[in-house]
């Protein structure tokens, strides 16, 4: 029904011959089609390889019933095994991350409700039919709190930092960067006639244009896939960290001296690659996702302490689950050289062992002997 539907779009789409839609669509539905074909292939390997891992880790990871010294295990040494092998939805009490597909699917079918019930409406009056139904002011609105409280929230942690670490000028610098980036949010959908891709796509992107402004877009498939607060917290905070990441300022031609320590610290622990092909800042190299995902922790581990007093041991962990949920499925699509360092990396090295959520959860020390980098 799904692949008859794409065939009907694609049709649709060639008929009113706007070349940048029929991309969309057409790579809308190939894309359904192969992941559909991926998924069959991967299922099949799945059962086997999660049997395997079964017999460390339980499935269904966490329960009212699961006992303190557990829930330290599976959080302190082995959350990337332990998230990343969940199949379902994870809930926090704050709402769901979906998995990437379901969001597109979504996406794809709201433009085929639109398609069935309407007719003889141009490219543009279509698009503005379907940001009408999936950018509601309910989702805006939660987007747009996500932003100013990420926004704030690295504000704070610039100006917090010791003087030498950030000099006031060098502050000043970081702060502005992250003063200008602007929140671009449908309606109108012309808002992303550049980009009309982007309404079935999971991004939330950050981008700088050829006139150095900045501004931060929401993908739509991204408002279906993610409820969970603690996602969008971490996803935005990486996308703005982007604003002030090493190779932005590189670009800027700005050197800030305690970057160096940040990065040479990264490099020591491998938490970026180093392989023969590497340009810092080219086209394959780790370093400014890296430390975006490094900033975007500093922000989710201060978010999450916040919810300490509110929340239990096991919503907790959910809410630390949801944060970092996606950063598995990102794996799939992982060549062996690639911009992001692993998800293992990611969620273990980067995100569990910070020193502020190792105390949330209790960690002993001894599960944990790498250094945790930072600016000094
Ligand atoms: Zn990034």
């Amino acid at each position: 029904m799904l692949h008859g539907g794409c065939l009907t779009t694609m049709f649709f789409a060639y008929n009113r011959s706007r070349k940048s839609h029929f991309l969309l669509f057409g790579y809308g539905c190939l894309t359904l089609l192969a992941v559909s074909v991926i998924h069959l292939y991967r299922h099949s390997k799945e059962i086997h390889h999660t049997q395997q891992k079964n017999r460390n880790v339980a499935t269904q990871i966490i329960t009212k019933h699961t006992s303190q010294k557990d829930l330290t295990y599976y959080f302190c040494s082995h959350f990337y095994p332990t998230i990343c092998q969940l199949k379902k939805d994870t809930s926090d009490p704050t709402g769901s991350v979906r998995k990437n597909i379901k969001g597109e699917i979504l996406a794809l079918q709201t433009y085929q409700e639109i398609l069935r019930e309407n007719s003889n409406l141009s490219v543009d009056e279509y698009d503005e039919l379907f940001v009408k139904k999936v950018y509601t002011s309910k989702r805006r609105h939660r987007i747009q709190s996500a932003f100013h409280y990420v926004q704030n929230a690295l504000l704070r942690y610039i100006d917090k930092q010791n003087n030498h670490i950030f000099t006031d000028r060098e502050k000043k610098f970081l702060k502005n960067r992250l003063k200008k980036i602007k929140l671009e949010l449908p309606p109108p959908a012309s808002l992303y006639q550049d980009e009309p891709d982007l309404f079935t796509k999971n991004n939330i992107l950050y981008e700088r244009l050829t006139d150095n402004s900045l501004r931060l877009r929401v993908g739509g498939a991204y408002l279906f896939t993610v409820q969970s607060w603690f996602n969008l917290i971490f996803s935005m905070s990486h996308e703005l960290a982007h604003s002030i990441d090493p190779c932005e300022l590189k670009f800027l031609q700005i050197y800030i001296p305690s970057y160096d320590k940040l990065l040479a610290c990264f490099i020591k622990q491998g938490l970026v690659q180093i392989h023969n092909e590497r340009s810092e800042c080219g086209e394959n190299d780790e370093l400014s996702e890296t430390f975006a995902d490094w900033i975007a922790v500093q922000i989710i581990a201060e978010t999450l302490k916040k919810f300490k007093t509110e929340f239990d041991r096991n919503q907790l962990f959910e809410a630390a689950t949801n944060a970092v949920r996606d950063l598995c499925e990102d794996e799939d699509e992982r060549q062996d050289i690639s911009t992001h360092p692993s998800a293992a990396i990611r969620i273990e090295n980067i995100f569990s062992q910070n020193p502020i959520i190792q105390t949330l959860f209790d960690c002993p020390p001894e599960l944990n002997s790498a250094t945790y980098c930072d600016f000094e």
